[in-house]
């Protein structure tokens, strides 16, 4: 069946998710399936920062971190992602960053785990995960060793000396998603823990920590949680561990009484004690406001229309393009997650060229074009504007011209 502009027109009439778009600061002339990579600007987080800064900054100056909440921002807003995790309140909070939170949740992980050496992961896992890891590995001395499984490989490499199996739960380039519940349950069967990057998941699927039993989590505040270039991180522990689980950057914000100022750590009761030094207020502040829209949407209702969004783009890429492009991602909505990667040997330039004509993807080494789909303000018609830039671009070879060629810092 031929899509055409006007059935995507009335899916986006019938949308029930359509009126999110109000609430977002979209700039003109660009279609934006970038959004797996960096969140858009909420309106709301505008007014949050000149508020957190002018007057709670400005005027409240110290008394702030009591009389403004700023002391309470790392549980408040880790409490409301849990929301859209499948978690409970007082598992989730946030800190630091995502690859920080790796480190101090696989080393929490080691230490219940005395006696076994090995942390499990894939290779190709986002390079960030596996760096961490081999740090952690080699600050211990050798007494734990990082190794990594293909997808298809990882039962049967969960054997009975796994400490802890690290999988982020979509592919950040492939799209990829594993099945966490069965993963789960089979590094369970072996006596090995679970740290599950949500990184590419919060905000994007209807994620359940609980349902699937995982031990740990961690993930990313900027990318569909639309917290901001930089935004903090969250980390996730269950309950049945926290009360063993410690982690090594003690620093006293994670004291259970920081402000008594003891020589000696005492690590709190619960998820703050995965805290280390001063939370970032304004970057925190902004990252609420970005949680509190998508916790006012529906999970489901998200999944949803992501899955209707992913499979249209094919078919729009199929039906526009030809067999311009090959396809990096699975084709079936429920083993991907919210966004699709075409491979192409030119895709940098391609990508240059969408780029300079307001279509905003990103290009993922060697070959990757990626496009992710932010079901709050995307509408159905702009993958039909943004696929027909790209056949454009294909038919007329504009992708060769020099400008389009040089490589910049960041892809
Ligand atoms: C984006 C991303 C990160 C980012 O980590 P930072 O510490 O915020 O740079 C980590 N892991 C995965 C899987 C990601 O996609």
């Amino acid at each position: 069946m031929t899509i055409t502009r006007a059935m995507l027109e009335t899916l986006d009439r019938d949308d029930p998710l359509a009126p999110f778009r109000d609430e977002f600061d979209l700039p003109p002339d660009v279609l934006y399936l970038d959004g797996n990579s960096l969140g858009v600007l909420p309106k709301a987080a505008k007014a949050r920062m000149t508020r957190a800064v002018e007057q709670e900054w400005g005027r409240g100056l110290i008394r702030s971190w009591n009389d403004a909440g700023w002391i309470d921002l790392p549980s408040r807003v880790g409490g409301a992602i849990a929301g859209l995790i499948g978690a409970a309140p007082d598992e989730v909070i946030v800190a630091d960053s995502t690859s920080v939170n790796i480190f101090k949740l696989a080393a929490a992980a080691l230490r219940l785990q005395p006696g076994r050496r090995i942390i499990l992961s894939e290779p190709g896992n986002f390079p960030t995960d596996l760096y961490m890891l081999q740090g952690l590995a080699e600050f211990l001395g050798g007494a734990v060793e990082v190794r990594t499984a293909a997808p298809a490989d990882i039962p049967a490499a969960l054997t009975d000396d796994v400490a802890l199996l690290l999988l982020t739960q979509v592919h950040y380039k492939t799209g990829r998603m594993h099945d966490m519940a069965d993963l789960t349950a089979r590094a369970h069967a072996v006596g090995a823990l679970t740290l599950w990057d949500l990184s590419h998941s919060a905000g994007a699927l209807d994620v359940d920590l609980n349902a699937a039993g995982a031990d740990f989590a961690v993930g990313c505040g900027y990318k569909y949680l639309n917290g901001g270039p930089g935004a903090p991180a969250f980390l996730f522990v269950a309950r049945r561990h926290q009360g063993a689980a410690t982690q090594p950057l003690s620093g006293w914000m994670g004291h259970a009484a920081p402000f008594d100022f003891d020589d000696r750590y005492r690590p709190a009761d619960g998820i703050r004690r995965h805290l280390c030094g001063t939370p970032p207020v304004l970057a925190l502040s902004v990252l609420e406001e970005g949680v509190a829209i998508m916790a006012r949407a529906d999970m489901g209702r998200i999944r949803e229309k992501s899955c209707r969004l992913g499979d249209l783009f094919i078919a729009l890429v199929e039906q526009m393009c030809g067999d311009s492009f090959g396809f990096i991602s699975p084709r079936e909505a429920d083993r991907r997650g919210s966004h699709v990667s075409l491979s192409h040997s030119d895709g940098y330039a391609i990508m240059q060229a969408l780029i300079a004509r307001g279509v905003i993807g990103d290009f993922r080494a060697p070959d990757a074009l990626r496009f992710g789909f932010t079901p709050l303000y995307l509408r159905h018609v702009d993958l039909w504007d943004a696929v027909a830039h790209l056949a454009d671009i294909m038919r007329t070879g504009e992708y060769r011209q020099d400008r389009f060629q040089t490589k910049a810092a960041v892809t």
